[in-house]
């Protein structure tokens, strides 16, 4: 047996948790399922499947359009969904909360409007050398449509902005910063409420992409002060098709419509259409009901475990996978930065990721490989991709041993 360092925590009851989450309980290829890949998309407990089972049963029907009783319901449930949002992330309102499809919506609707409105000629725009695609192509499709330029905040080895440099690039053109709360090739957490301090300071708003940051930790947007701030609900147990789009109102009532259709207006004739207030403006057209109050019970079970413990517990449990696989030879760990969350991406020396995913999905775990649509991250790190373990606060240390093991038998098979 080796020696491995003892978990602090034992407020966490991670069988307990395990038990609520069905899909865990599988096996696959024989072998129990040790689902590795949160950080690409996580599980939804049985509670959130009732809702929308629920939802689907008994209230299904269009919104905010029908006088009748069972639009009407459905109505009230997605709003109250919106409040939870709202509760969750520590919003001043609940119309400040936009349904969006995911994340990738919520950054194409802020680059799309915002930039409409408030990104010109010669202007700037700082991104980080970390983003994911998502958090890069829109920014770029917009400079390259106005003339504006991309600016890019650097890195170090490992893995961390270079705070000094992005001061640096803060200037009275910027019109917009944004940055990923946490990195998911990585797993570095960035220190986004200084970094939006200074932005601040040069009148310039922050975007934030909060993918991986609100299924491992509490967030609280006031207490950031960030001007926008977006989530997928398939990365924190809620179904696929939800996500929110934060923004605070005095840019939220600014800016023009992304989408236009149905449900968004006030009048509407053929000489001009006006439209109706946050957060309706931005969420034209039948939204994704059913996902989204199925979000709002995802926030209900949330709410209902002890968070904070969580995010402990799977801390411990990020910092026992990075010291048992840096103990394993021929082993790189690709992001050491020192403050990290839920990521482990690595490579093998003279094995493809691709071929330990596959080798270790025979073994029933589940990792992802690949450049995690981060390619300038890959490019950095000159590496074609690595592989990804990452965690929720449902997987356990006998996960990680067995990954290890799974590793440890991948190099002896390729030396
Ligand atoms: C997954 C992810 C996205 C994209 O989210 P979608 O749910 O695919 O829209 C954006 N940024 C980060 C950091 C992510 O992890």
């Amino acid at each position: 047996m080796k020696a491995v360092k003892k978990m602090k925590s034992n407020s966490w009851d991670v069988e307990k948790v395990r038990a609520d989450f069905p899909v865990l309980s599988q096996t696959v290829n024989g072998k129990p399922l040790r689902y590795l890949d949160n950080a690409a998309s996580s599980q939804v407990p049985q509670t959130v499947i009732d809702r929308g089972a629920k939802y689907l049963r008994e209230e299904h029907s269009n919104i905010h359009r029908g006088v009748h009783y069972l639009s009407q319901h459905a109505t009230t449930a997605y709003e109250a969904a919106r409040e939870k949002v709202k509760r969750f992330i520590n919003a001043r309102e609940a119309k400040e909360c936009i349904f969006v499809r995911g994340c990738t919506e919520g950054v194409n609707l802020v680059a799309s409007s915002y930039g409409r409105k408030f990104v010109s000629e010669g202007d700037e725009i700082i991104v980080s050398q970390m983003e994911h695609h998502a958090n890069i192509i829109p920014w770029q499709m917009l400079a390259e449509e106005k003339g504006a330029k991309l600016r890019v905040i650097p890195m170090n080895e490992r893995g961390e902005l270079i705070i000094e440099e992005y001061e640096n690039l803060l200037n009275e053109r910027t019109k917009i910063v944004t940055v990923s709360h946490v990195s998911n090739s990585l797993g570095t957490v960035n220190p986004i409420k200084e970094m939006i301090a200074t932005a601040h300071k040069f009148g310039v708003p922050f975007f934030v992409d909060g993918a991986q940051s609100v299924p491992h930790f509490p967030v609280d947007v006031q207490d950031l002060d960030v001007d926008f701030f977006t989530f997928s609900g398939h990365k924190m147990f809620a179904p696929t098709g939800s996500g929110v789009v934060y923004g605070k109102r005095e840019w939220l009532d600014k800016m023009p419509p992304y989408q236009t259709g149905g449900g968004m207006i006030r009048t509407v004739s053929f000489e001009k259409t006006t439209f109706a207030p946050i957060p309706e403006k931005f969420e034209a057209g039948t939204p994704a009901i059913a996902a989204n109050i199925g979000l709002g019970a995802a926030i209900d079970y949330l709410n209902s475990i002890d968070f904070a413990a969580a995010a402990r517990y799977e801390h411990e449990l990020l910092e026992y996978a990075t010291e048992k696989l840096s103990a394993i030879e021929g082993v790189r760990i690709v992001g050491t930065a020192k403050e990290k969350a839920s990521v482990l991406s690595f490579t093998i020396e003279n094995v493809h990721p691709h071929d330990i995913g596959t080798i270790l999905d025979q073994s029933g775990i589940a990792i992802r490989a690949g450049h995690h649509c981060a390619q300038p991250v890959m490019q950095f790190f000159d590496v074609p991709a690595t592989a990804r373990a990452s965690f929720a606060f449902y997987n356990t240390r006998e996960e990680v041993d067995v990954l290890a093991d799974a590793i440890q038998k991948v190099i002896e098979v390729f030396a």
